[in-house]
């Protein structure tokens, strides 16, 4: 399949994403080759699939990583404001944080502290400095509420699918802003959507493609025990 991009290291992973034509800009491409996906996933980090991370949940296929970066790059320019909800290894936080730069922010949230304490190892183990200068930020809490103290953002990313766009994300998006999320039902059906806030106020959604995420969910329906 032509967007298996399978790579035999860091460097070739995101070479075979560019001649494959998932990545197809160089400011995505620089931001991904800042981020080494062999700190972020165990097991196979440069196969171009989803890989367990543990309660539950995976890493994003590096295909489905690049694509959220290419529909959010005119909103992660530098200095911008930036939010990962359901942010699990922290490998899109990262990149951000990379695109976003000194002065601006990316915010990375997730419901569960092990996760959020595994990002921050895994960033501490990548590109520490997006940690000690503040780029990037990591909180506990419930992503659907958003993370209002960090907004308004210019891109938001939801990592995880929701029957509906939640209203506090919408809200948060700072005009001009950009949000992309998987919409629909746990068992499938689902489309990625890019939502637009544009200068006026006024919300644009537009059904990119079909996609299959875990949902953002309540924790003790991802995780048993919790
Ligand atoms: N984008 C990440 C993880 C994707 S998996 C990566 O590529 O590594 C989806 C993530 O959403 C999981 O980490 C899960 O814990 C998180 N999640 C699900 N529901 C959530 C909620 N209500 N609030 C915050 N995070 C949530």
């Amino acid at each position: 399949m032509a967007w298996r991009s399978h790579g035999k290291d860091h460097e070739d992973l995101i070479r075979n994403l560019r001649s494959n034509g998932v990545i197809t800009s160089d400011a995505v491409e620089k931001a991904m080759l800042m981020v080494d996906r062999g700190k972020y996933s165990k097991k196979n980090p440069y196969h171009d699939s989803p890989q367990s991370i543990g309660y539950g949940v995976n890493i994003s296929a590096p295909h489905m990583h690049a694509c959220s970066l290419t529909l959010l790059q005119d909103h992660l320019k530098k200095g911008n404001r930036a939010l990962d909800v359901g942010c699990g290894s922290g490998y899109l936080t990262a990149c951000m944080g990379h695109m976003v730069g000194k002065g601006g922010l990316s915010v990375g949230i997730d419901h569960f502290p092990e996760l959020v304490e595994q990002a921050r190892e895994n960033i501490n183990n990548d590109s520490p400095e997006l940690l000690k200068s503040g780029i990037v930020q990591l909180v506990v809490g419930d992503g659907r509420k958003g993370y209002a103290a960090g907004g308004p953002y210019d891109a938001i990313h939801v990592g995880a699918a929701s029957p509906e766009p939640p209203k506090s994300l919408v809200d948060q998006l700072a005009p001009g802003g950009c949000l992309v999320i998987p919409v629909g039902p746990a068992d499938g059906g689902q489309n990625l959507e890019k939502i637009e806030k544009l200068a006026n106020g006024t919300v644009k959604r537009t059904k990119l493609m079909g996609v299959r995420y875990v949902s953002l969910s309540d924790k003790k329906d991802q995780w048993p025990g919790r």
